[in-house]
């Protein structure tokens, strides 16, 4: 007879256990998303949060997800374990309501960690509704991206750092992704609520109210650094909705350029630490970080954020080696718009 000894922080030991779905590809109803438990199908928990869907009057607002399929905000749940739900969701989700009702200053002063997870949990939410979706066998999508090794490899390694949520974790000295607050000028503002995202790219933005968070997730902070002197000359500024657009193509250009996936490391600790701390690693010997900017590419990416201002690319490269900008003047400074005609 063998008698194993447990030692004593057990608890503690068993709370840093990381959960990988993706070896067995575990995406049912009736697993948690973020502890992998068993649940019953009546588990769920929005993917956007109720308070969002009140206050910008999302109920019945439609959604179109990946497989062109159309659902509602109120109807976009996943599977989630009622522990998770109460221990790990509300309280972000009353962080981040909270920190909306105070505008700008609010959302800009809140942890960018919890901003990460706020961001991760939805952009992961519509990836996860994707993924057990395509389980279904009546349902045969063109490109399953559950079966595509290279998105795969990409998404579980997300799912890694977005375990923040519910395990304690610190990461070393970066910040998974790259966030940018903007904050709209209210003249010819026109829309309280926006949200676009973008599965393939992990690129990600949403509006509320006057504030814009545009995101790029599993980047490492790395196309903020590429972005930063434009970023700082926007702090402090209410931009025309005109100017948020072309900030958006801007990051939504750079992540879809972007060509490395970062590794993230436990390091090794002790058995009663608290939390585990990430370490990470970006190979940029093996691949270039950006592949080449091409024109006509990020035209296409400005054209489609600048839909309702009917801006069409031959106008945005008139100049080839310098496309149409909104953000900043001739000498670089930021350009004032307050009012623009269509
Ligand atoms: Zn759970």
């Amino acid at each position: 007879m063998f008698v194993i000894f447990a030692p004593q922080n057990v608890q503690a030991m068993a709370d840093l256990k990381l959960y990988d779905p993706f070896p067995k590809m575990q995406f049912t109803d009736e697993h948690c998303f973020l502890c992998g438990t068993t649940i019953t199908t009546a588990d769920r928990t929005p993917v956007f949060g109720e308070w969002m869907q009140d206050n910008y009057n999302l109920r019945d607002k439609e959604l179109l997800l990946l497989d062109k399929s159309v659902t509602t905000f109120n109807r976009l749940t996943i599977p989630c374990c009622q522990h998770c739900h109460t221990n790990y969701i509300l309280p972000l989700e009353k962080e981040i309501e909270a920190a909306a009702e105070a505008g700008y200053e609010g959302i800009n002063s809140l942890d960018p960690k919890r901003l990460f997870q706020w961001i991760g949990k939805m952009y992961y939410g519509t990836l996860v509704t994707e993924l057990i979706k395509e389980k279904d066998p009546l349902i045969l999508p063109e490109n399953p991206v559950s079966e595509n090794p290279q998105m795969l490899g990409k998404f579980k390694t997300f799912y890694q750092v977005l375990q923040s949520l519910r395990v304690p974790m610190e990461f070393s000295d970066f910040l998974p992704c790259s966030l940018f607050i903007l904050q709209v000028d209210p003249t010819e503002d026109e829309l309280p609520f926006e949200y676009q995202d973008e599965i393939t790219t992990m690129a990600f933005s949403i509006k509320l109210g006057p504030v814009v968070i545009v995101c790029k997730l599993l980047d490492n902070g790395i196309i903020r650094n590429v972005l930063n002197r434009l970023y700082n000359l926007t702090e402090g500024q209410k931009l025309h909705p005109i100017q948020v657009a072309e900030f958006k193509a801007r990051v939504f250009y750079a992540a879809y350029i972007f060509n490395v996936v970062p590794d993230y490391f436990i390091r090794p600790g002790k058995a009663d630490d608290e939390l585990l701390t990430i370490d990470t690693l970006i190979d940029d010997i093996t691949n270039d970080v950006f592949n080449p900017f091409e024109p006509l590419a990020y035209a296409h990416m400005l054209e489609e954020m600048l839909k309702p201002w009917s801006i069409r690319e031959p106008e945005i490269l008139k100049d080839p080696a310098k496309p149409l900008t909104f953000l900043t003047n001739e000498d670089g400074t930021l350009r004032e718009i307050t009012s623009f005609e269509k």
